[in-house]
């Protein structure tokens, strides 16, 4: 049995004994990547498991053991994690959580703390928490992001992006209904035993798997009745997490509509860039600014292999990450990096230059950073492209799910019309 252990500063540490004994849980914040991760993760050693749990009462959980002002995927992670440990029937003494840790400017960096507080009222203070971040930040000898790791990461972050953007683009206009559904299924089935290989520093293995994919979406039969993409932006938690949208990309697809959303590794890069940014404009070890550089250009050169595929067998693919920085030039000033900072308004500017003028911007309640690169910018951005048509949808524990329906609705509904009027 593993014992428990602190680190100098009182921390309970995840050990290399109870990376063995213990099940991780993961919090479901992007349902095509989440999966992915998790079994690229199983693969190298750990046992991870994966909540689904979209029921949004969990958010009481959060907000008895966390203070109502913090932001509202804190809230939701922390009830999500909470509700699952204490619903857990075996095992319940050996469970670890793992968390994302940005080391921005904003609240999101002590998302830890506040899960640890909230553990300690709850008293589950005997649950270790593993951070995950590119920072170097709260060493757990259990869990070590080794190169393979960071490879098989990768490559789950590939794949998630690529499977968000097919289902989005076929889905719609499917002939036979729940076809698209149905491959998603069988390909899922497929990539559970993908990661568990050692090729992890070649390219063709995934190469292939991407072609595969490709290729099955583009033999799905599909009816190309017109229909308005819709984009959705926003803070990355509410953007992507169905349990902090109410099911946003669900409820805009049985309106009629295409949806649009962009891929998250565009994030991950930001976040990388961003540091770059503070070192040189700052000061701050050189070194670390070449490896993030190398990194973003490492990755984009894979992901410029994954775009060339896409347009291959016909479908849109995002577009590089330096064009993506390029579209804020005289809008935005790409310091602004807390929370989404330029990135968010970049992706609104890309929507619109690629056919999808219709956006839904969601944003947490009282999230400052992106109303400033989100809501702030509509009036900058509609005088740039009058044939925006952008809504803003704050998520709060008490926000009525009927005006954000409303509000929705009538986006939807200016989107038909314009599109009407255009053609
Ligand atoms: S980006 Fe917004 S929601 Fe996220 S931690 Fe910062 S303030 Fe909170």
């Amino acid at each position: 049995m593993a014992k428990l252990e602190k680190d100098e500063h009182g921390r309970l540490i995840f050990t290399e004994a109870m990376r063995k004994e213990y099940t991780i849980l993961v919090p479901q914040m992007a349902p095509y990547h989440f999966e992915y991760l998790v079994e690229a993760l199983n693969t190298e050693g750990y046992n991870c498991e994966l909540l689904r749990t979209t029921d949004y009462a969990l958010i009481n959980e959060g907000m008895k053991y966390a203070h109502n002002d913090i932001c509202i995927p804190a809230m939701l992670v922390i009830g999500q994690f909470i509700d699952a440990i204490k619903k857990r029937t075996v095992d319940k003494g050996k469970v670890a959580l793992i968390i994302t840790q940005t080391g921005g400017g904003c609240r999101a960096s002590n998302y830890i703390s506040l899960l640890r507080k909230a553990l300690k009222k709850a008293q589950l203070d005997d649950v270790p928490i593993i951070s995950l971040n590119a920072n170097g930040f709260e060493k757990n000898p259990g869990f070590k992001v080794t190169p393979k790791l960071l490879h098989k990461l990768h490559d789950a972050v590939v794949l998630g992006d690529l499977m968000m953007s097919l289902m989005n683009q076929v889905r719609p206009y499917e002939k036979k209904e729940g076809s698209v559904e149905k491959l998603r299924q069988s390909i899922d089935e497929n990539l559970k035993t993908f990661f568990n290989h050692n090729k992890w520093f070649t390219w063709g293995h995934i190469k292939r798997k991407i072609h595969e994919i490709c290729q099955a979406f583009s033999e799905i039969e599909t009816i190309k009745t017109p229909k308005p993409k819709v984009g959705i932006v926003g803070e990355i938690y509410v953007k992507y997490s169905p349990l902090g949208n109410n099911h946003l990309e669900e409820t805009l697809e049985k309106e009629g509509v295409e949806v649009v959303v962009p891929p998250i590794y565009d994030f991950f890069l930001y976040s990388f860039d961003s540091r770059v940014h503070d070192i040189k404009r700052y000061g701050g070890p050189k070194k670390e600014a070449f490896v993030l550089k190398s990194l973003v250009w490492y990755v984009e050169k894979r992901r410029s292999a994954v775009r060339k595929i896409m347009k291959h067998y016909g479908f849109d693919a995002p577009v590089p990450y330096k064009k993506l920085k390029a579209l804020v030039d005289g809008v935005i000033d790409v310091g602004t990096h807390t929370g989404e900072g330029w990135l968010l308004t970049a992706e609104m500017i890309d929507l619109i230059e690629h056919g999808a003028p219709n956006i839904v911007c969601t944003q947490p309640f009282g999230c400052l950073p992106n109303h400033i690169a989100g809501k702030g910018m509509f009036k900058k951005i509609k005088s740039l492209y009058p044939e925006s048509n952008i809504v803003a949808i704050d998520y709060d524990t008490s926000a009525s799910k009927i005006n954000q329906l409303n509000r929705i609705n009538l986006m939807v509904s200016n989107a038909f019309r314009n599109m009407k009027e255009r053609s």
